[in-house]
């Protein structure tokens, strides 16, 4: 069973609230444990971890009060016999208006490929109305997945294929790229567990090598932006997701080797100028790949999403 966080766990990870959202959030944690406490999931567990789950994945979003409240009572109308008027006089029309958002877009069922994927999509986003209506289906379905072990086989696989079809893509759309990549992982295990154990494998041999390079990388690109008088400026570093390895690994005869894209750093800068001369900076210290520069500051992502991609040689053939 999960250990589940605490009211204040879940408060903690809020960014600054105030004295009502504080107040507002142990409302709607007790108001939610006690809808459902007869309640229980698949796994056995009170169904209220997943209200508790749903909820710490949103605090972790950076999500405000209001939205995290509705979250630990999305469920409510739908599976416990809370009225929507209880809600109403209980949390006021904002968070009644959000749960129902919720409950709506639940309703909508991915049933395979009659239904072209891309107007299910589009129907979602319509009827969300609210992008916080999204996000709590988005964070719930997260738990979902994150659970689906337990949920009859002959279900797995339809939720994990509408997760891959719609909920994924949705999360990448709203640029929350880390729970889209999160969605993509979980589900491919179900959806074509073949490919996803020759994918792990591939990867595994990998891992220690990129790893170590990383980190050495990362390290020696510190040292030449401060050289240059780059200071003000974040790092991290990403391995590509399972799935979205699987597809280009797909388009390239499952060779590993010609996926420059596994590992990769992230700098973060404060200003465009910044971008563009840390580029520099790096292509200086490495030799760069020809035709591997991607500037989407200058163009770019439908999504919004805006920065340089290039790829260098590193010195240890990756
Ligand atoms: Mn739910």
């Amino acid at each position: 069973m999960e250990n589940m966080p605490t009211v204040k766990e879940i408060v903690d990870k809020m960014y600054s609230p105030s004295k009502d959202d504080i107040a507002l959030v142990h409302k709607a944690y007790s108001f939610a444990e006690e809808a459902h406490k007869d309640q229980k999931r698949f796994s056995g567990e009170p169904y209220f971890n997943h209200l508790v789950a749903t909820a710490m994945n949103l605090a972790e979003l950076g999500m405000g009060a209001t939205t995290i409240a509705a979250g630990l009572l999305h469920d409510t109308i739908e599976d416990t016999g809370v009225r929507e008027e209880t809600l109403q006089s209980e949390f006021g029309p904002e968070i009644l208006f959000l749960v129902q958002g919720v409950t709506k877009l639940g309703k909508l069922k991915y049933r395979g490929a009659e239904r072209h994927i891309e107007s299910l999509q589009k129907l979602f986003v319509a009827m969300a109305e609210d992008i916080r209506v999204l996000i709590i289906r988005l964070t719930d379905r997260l738990h979902n997945m994150q659970t689906l072990e337990y949920v009859p086989a002959h279900k797995q696989k339809r939720i994990a294929e509408e997760t891959l079809e719609i909920y994924a893509p949705l999360a990448y759309r709203l640029g929350m790229r880390r729970l889209n990549r999160e969605l993509e992982d979980l589900a491919f295990a179900y959806t074509d567990p073949e490919n996803h154990k020759k994918t792990s494998e591939l990867l595994k041999e990998k891992t220690d090598k990129i790893d170590l390079n990383l980190s050495k990388t990362l390290n020696e690109l510190k040292r030449a932006l401060a050289k240059d008088g780059v200071t003000n400026f974040k790092t991290d570093y990403r391995v590509k997701g399972l799935y979205s390895l699987f597809k280009k690994l797909e388009r390239k005869e499952m060779d590993i080797e010609t996926v420059y894209d596994i590992s990769a750093i992230r700098i973060i800068v404060t200003s465009v100028a910044d971008c563009y001369r840390v580029l520099g900076i790096i292509h200086h210290e490495w030799r760069p790949m020809l035709g591997r520069i991607k500037d989407y500051i200058a163009v770019p992502k439908p999504n919004g999403y805006r920065s340089i991609h290039t790829t260098v040689f590193t010195g240890d053939g990756d």
